[in-house]
């Protein structure tokens, strides 16, 4: 099928299976690997765009269930898109809406039609078919746009179901494909499934592989799974998945989460956790997360991080605000503001890392980057590490509980 991108692969980890390499969209280049935050109702959440643009970001992703519902197609194909009715100028990347129904409305059910739910507006049955979804995506206009696939929980039990599932979501990617209007100016990826099932997981990526999107995802995890099956799900994945095509792993996730994925060859993710944590006062810093809503913090006038180059954290002699620590205790979680601050200064933390992992890749350290990046989060403590992450890096060569 068309595409309408070009993947330029830069680097390979000469351990590990981490690559960076930059993706050209239609709407600028994004380097990988990418963490992408969630601007649900086509505004991140204490956000304004240009703040947004500030922090470097350059994919973001709208959700396409609530964008069809507010402002609806009509005003979307009126006004020309989604970046001009957000007066974003950088790339897009929407999702299929079937996870939000799937997941927000718990009357909603599947059928090889498609998924059926009452809207939470009017209450009126209403349908989502992997062509309404495409359909709706081609009005948004997105630079990157996501099949409707069938999403079950992880954890289910039922067998039977999961491979449903899966199979399913193999012929709703036939009938996006079919329905898809413009991929010469916008990206369909194909997500894959299969539960926590290897066997099953192979066989969609072999599937979906042949139908040849320009992007990749691999979907259905993040969904209270072990974190163990979660990086096997990956890494099974990933050692099918051409090597000259962007990987993303829908929902992740915590930075733990995607220095482990990154090492297994993954390149995006994305995750409402940066952004709605720092609505409840939680900053993400290098040795894990502040709760800079505990009074400890009250007579702290250090940054939120020392070295951050946020707006917040930067000092006012190099153009920044040189908030503090007792600053930000005594606003947040209680005025608007306070969300403001945090959540530019988790995005920045985000994608600074996100940078710091490409920089590692491309100077091929990415070995002494995760060992630098565990010791810091656990102060040093082996004994502390996760056994899941340390158990997923020794399977690609790193062995972080080795002296080095
Ligand atoms: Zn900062």
């Amino acid at each position: 099928m068309p595409s309408a991108l070009t993947f330029d692969r830069h680097a390979k980890c000469s351990t590990t299976k981490a690559r960076a390499s930059t993706l050209h969209l239609p709407h600028g280049s994004v380097p990988l690997p990418i963490f992408m935050p969630v601007a649900t109702q086509a505004s991140l959440k204490g956000l304004t765009y240009d703040q947004l643009r500030e922090t470097g970001c350059m994919l973001c992703l709208n959700n396409t269930y609530h964008l069809g519902l507010k402002p609806g197609q009509a005003v979307l194909d009126a006004v020309g898109g989604a970046h001009k009715l957000q007066g974003w100028d950088r790339n897009l990347l929407t999702d299929s809406g079937g996870f939000q129904m799937v997941s927000l409305l718990q009357l909603a059910t599947v059928t090889e039609e498609g998924v059926r739910f009452l809207s939470p507006h009017d209450g009126s049955p209403m349908l989502l078919t992997p062509e309404h979804s495409i359909s709706l995506q081609n009005s948004i206009g997105s630079d990157i746009i996501m099949q409707l696939d069938d999403v079950i929980a992880t954890t289910s039990p039922d067998h039977a179901r999961i491979k449903e599932a899966m199979d399913r979501s193999v012929r709703w990617l036939d009938r996006c494909i079919e329905e898809h209007k413009y991929p010469e100016r916008q990206n369909l990826f194909c997500i894959i499934q299969g539960g926590l099932d290897l066997e099953l997981r192979k066989q969609c990526c072999e599937e979906m592989v042949a139908r040849d999107t320009p992007g990749i995802a691999i979907g259905g995890l993040s969904g209270g799974e072990a974190k163990e099956e979660f990086c096997k799900v990956v890494d099974t994945c990933t050692d099918i998945l051409p090597e000259h095509k962007p990987r993303y792993v829908m929902g992740v996730g915590y930075p733990e989460d995607i220095v482990v994925a990154v090492a297994l060859g993954a390149d995006m993710f994305d995750c409402v956790w940066p952004t709605r944590t720092a609505r409840f006062g939680d900053a993400i810093v290098s040795s894990g997360t502040l709760k800079l809503s505990h009074k400890s913090f009250a007579n702290d006038f250090g940054p939120v991080e020392e070295g951050c180059t946020c707006i917040c954290c930067r000092p006012t002699d190099q153009g920044g605000l040189g908030l503090t620590r007792a600053y930000m205790y005594h606003i947040t979680a209680k005025e608007t503001v306070g969300a403001h601050l945090l959540t530019i200064h988790n995005v920045h933390y985000m994608l600074t890392m996100m940078g710091k992992i490409r920089q590692a890749i491309l100077d091929d350290q990415y070995p002494a980057f995760l060992r630098k990046f565990f010791s810091d989060i656990y102060g040093g403590d082996k004994s502390k590490y996760p056994e899941w992450a340390v158990g997923a890096l020794r399977g690609v060569g790193v062995d972080l509980l080795a002296d080095s």
